[in-house]
């Protein structure tokens, strides 16, 4: 965990955006593969309680702090982040790089539908941008198996994996080496906004750090999940005074 801040013994890279983008081009370049996970506060406290998870996200190559609420503990923590870097503004900086560099993108995940949609508008906002396959994210053991020789034979430089948290990241682990693959990186709902089923909050509630309520209000069904969020900031609260 060095050179990372440890918020509830999950470490988070201290990097900008652009930092992440530099780096994933080093990742790319390498061709050996690396795992990315954008944590937000409810992926860290799920993790703090998980050490399958915690374990998997300590080592990945790249953890950003995804959200406000991470950047937030950063501040409690005494080691202040300079700003978040979410998983749907990696994806779009990943996406704008790769018109220029010709990186080969794999989206796998969400409903039937949402991630090929999302690639024709992808392609729209970032023309040349190089995405060479998707597949949904419902699939059985034998069609995981054709997507397994699909992403061998097309041998994508960027895996984007969108089946949720800890699933996502744990699918990574389990296959990205065998696959060698050099970037794989686990994006949620990302494509689900992307393919525009789901609006992303204003600019102005994103700015005021209210994107989470924003969800919250068009997805009730997340209620439960932003229950994490005030249990996070607590178990933060303790370790601040720990320290
Ligand atoms: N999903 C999937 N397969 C599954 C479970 C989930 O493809 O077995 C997709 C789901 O359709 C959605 C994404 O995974 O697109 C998870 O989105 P969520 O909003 O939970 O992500 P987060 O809040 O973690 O960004």
């Amino acid at each position: 965990m060095e050179n990372r801040l440890d918020v509830l013994g999950v470490g988070i890279d201290k990097v900008t955006s652009q930092q992440a983008l530099e780096k994933i081009g080093e990742f790319i370049a390498s061709g050996q593969p690396h795992q990315i996970v954008t944590a937000n506060a409810e992926i860290i406290y799920q993790a703090s309680k998980n050490e399958k998870m915690r374990n998997i996200i300590n080592n990945a190559q790249m953890v950003t702090a995804d959200g406000s609420g991470v950047v937030w503990a950063s501040r409690q923590l005494g080691e202040p982040l300079e700003q978040r870097v979410t998983g749907i503004d990696l994806v779009n900086s990943i996406c704008e790089q790769s018109a220029k560099d010709k990186w080969k993108i794999y989206i796998l995940g969400s409903a039937p539908g949402v991630a090929a949609t999302a690639a024709v508008n992808i392609r729209d906002k970032f023309p040349g941008c190089n995405i060479v396959g998707t597949h949904h994210g419902y699939f059985n053991a034998k069609e995981e198996k054709q997507i397994l020789a699909e992403l061998e034979q097309l041998k994508p430089d960027v895996l984007f994996v969108a089946l949720g948290a800890p699933k996502q990241e744990y699918w990574i682990a389990d296959h990205l080496a065998d696959l060698g693959i050099p970037v794989g990186m686990g994006i949620g709902g990302s494509m689900d906004v992307l393919s525009g089923n789901v609006k992303r909050a204003p600019k102005w509630m994103q700015k005021m750090s209210l994107e989470w309520l924003y969800r919250l209000v068009i997805q009730p069904t997340r209620f439960k999940r932003v229950l994490a969020l005030p249990k996070f900031m607590l178990a933060v609260k303790k370790q601040a005074k720990q320290k």
